[in-house]
């Protein structure tokens, strides 16, 4: 059996013993103190689920806010989604389960509903775009095929190399190739190059993504209700033993009886908590390989729009690879004038560097020589989550070589401490349900091990 295939199976079958209501655990012992560190969406499943069962739980968070990689800014006017934006693959889906029970409306999204224009202005023929999305969607097969009969792991780049001769291409059929290849490897958050073509994204859910107009973050507020978080409290040291947790955070001292660190990958591999005795090795080695990729939004404001209302997405054949490839349409989804870019890899570090007045200059050269009316950008905000402390990049994918052992092994509990959040998450990596399943998954494990006591 394929490896992709095999992870998908498996992924179903995790899935139904995840989702499973945890009220038939846990009848005793309620006064269990549980401390969870982060208030995005893994910390908060496991403290609401915990505080569902009538336990004490306690949030540490070290930002002012919650939601972690999921922010909803409203600073240039209207809520726009900084993290995550989309519940991918909604049948199924825990988070659209959520949202519905919430009464939260979303907004379907077709990814081929685009417009696409050229460095040199003009607009992609519809006809030939088409195509080229079917052409490359049946390279990527091809190359996943060819990568899944290979002996050992390869790159995604190398397995597309293997399949098209990309030197054969004309300039424009080459510039193409990159721009679709781009918008592509920014799922994995890291350049082709460096993704491993086994890789480890299956999960079992179906259906076309859906887009929360209105901002994630009103899941989030529905979810807090109740819960004690308490926000500026960065963990710096956590010690732990067979009889409770210690937690020491930068301004004060918290002692449990179990604790749920959700802390992101990226913050785990700048060290920057000190853990005693220190984390085994086998979880120091998963830490260290597995990898954390780099996505970011950029929002823009305008005056008024200018450009066609009538696709979800703008898209843009850059001369550099992966410059400013999509932008989600605001246009159609609220008639508001805004778009939402989406930028990964190594451009997003570039113009990380850039001062604001550059950014805004560059991209109203673009939309100038692309719309004769253009108007220049109001506003812009331009997020580089690789250089935040609390998150350290957007969210893991699996190198080169690299197998998904390592997510179960980030999960593994060492005794009062347990681990959870979307690097632990094997199957539904990198994305808010997965982040959401292995919050709920750890409270079911600390409640397992009080009732077993
Ligand atoms: C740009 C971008 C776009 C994305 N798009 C999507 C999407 O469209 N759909 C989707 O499903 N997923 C998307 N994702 C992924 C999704 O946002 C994450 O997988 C998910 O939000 C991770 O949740 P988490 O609880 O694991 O981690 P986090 O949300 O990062 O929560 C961890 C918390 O720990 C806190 N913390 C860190 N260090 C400390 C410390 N020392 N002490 C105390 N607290 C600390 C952090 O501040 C944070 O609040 C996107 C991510 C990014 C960055």
């Amino acid at each position: 059996m394929k490896r992709r295939n095999f992870m998908k199976l498996l992924s179903l079958v995790v899935l139904e013993t995840l989702v499973e209501p945890v009220s038939a655990l846990a009848m005793q012992n309620k006064n269990a103190q549980i401390v969870v560190i982060g208030a995005g969406i893994s910390g908060i499943a496991a403290a609401r689920t915990l505080k569902d069962q009538g336990y004490e739980v306690v949030i540490l968070e070290a930002r002012n806010r919650i939601g972690g990689r999921m922010w909803t800014d409203e600073s240039l006017g209207t809520p726009l989604d900084m993290r995550a934006s989309w519940i991918h693959k909604p049948k199924g889906n825990p988070i659209a389960k959520l949202a519905k029970e919430f009464n939260i409306d979303y907004t379907q999204t077709d990814w081929e509903s685009l417009h696409v224009y050229s460095s040199r202005g003009e607009e992609s023929d519809r006809e030939n775009l088409g195509e080229l999305l079917v052409k490359v969607e049946k390279i990527q097969r091809k190359a996943l095929k060819y990568a899944n009969k290979q002996d050992k792991d390869i790159s995604m780049m190398e397995a597309v190399k293997a399949v098209l001769d990309i030197e054969s291409l004309s300039k424009i059929e080459k510039e193409e190739l990159y721009w679709q290849l781009s918008t592509l490897e920014m799922d994995g958050a890291i350049e082709f190059e460096q993704q491993s073509s086994w890789g480890d994204y299956e999960d079992g859910f179906r259906g076309d993504d859906v887009l929360f107009v209105g901002g994630y973050r009103q899941i989030l507020d529905k979810l807090v209700v109740g819960l004690d978080i308490r926000f500026e409290q960065v963990v710096k040291k956590i010690e732990h033993n067979s009889d409770f947790v210690e937690i020491e955070t930068v301004q004060d001292y918290f002692k449990a009886d179990y604790a749920i660190l959700t802390v992101p990958l990226g913050v785990l591999k700048q060290e920057s908590i000190v853990f005693e005795p220190v984390l085994p090795t086998s979880k120091t080695k998963a830490i260290e390989e597995l990898g954390m990729g780099n996505l970011n939004k950029l929002a823009i404001r305008f005056l008024e729009v200018f450009w066609p209302a009538d696709s979800y997405f703008l898209g843009y054949i850059g001369e550099e690879r992966g410059a400013f490839p999509i932008f989600a349409n605001w246009a159609t989804f609220t008639d508001k004038p805004y778009l939402l870019g989406v930028i990964g890899n190594s451009f997003a570090r570039k113009i990380a560097e850039w001062p604001e007045e550059k950014l805004k200059s560059e991209l109203n050269k673009i939309f100038q020589k692309i719309f004769k009316n253009a108007k220049p950008i109001e506003a812009i905000q331009f997020s580089a989550w690789m250089n935040d402390p609390y998150a350290g990049g957007s969210y893991s994918f699996l190198p080169v070589g690299v197998t998904g052992d390592v997510y179960d092994e980030l999960a593994k509990p060492i005794g009062r401490l347990l681990f959870a959040g979307e690097a632990t998450m094997r199957g539904f990596s990198a994305t808010v349900h997965g982040a959401y399943m292995s919050g709920i998954r750890e409270a079911e494990r600390v409640l397992e091990i009080i009732i077993r006591k």
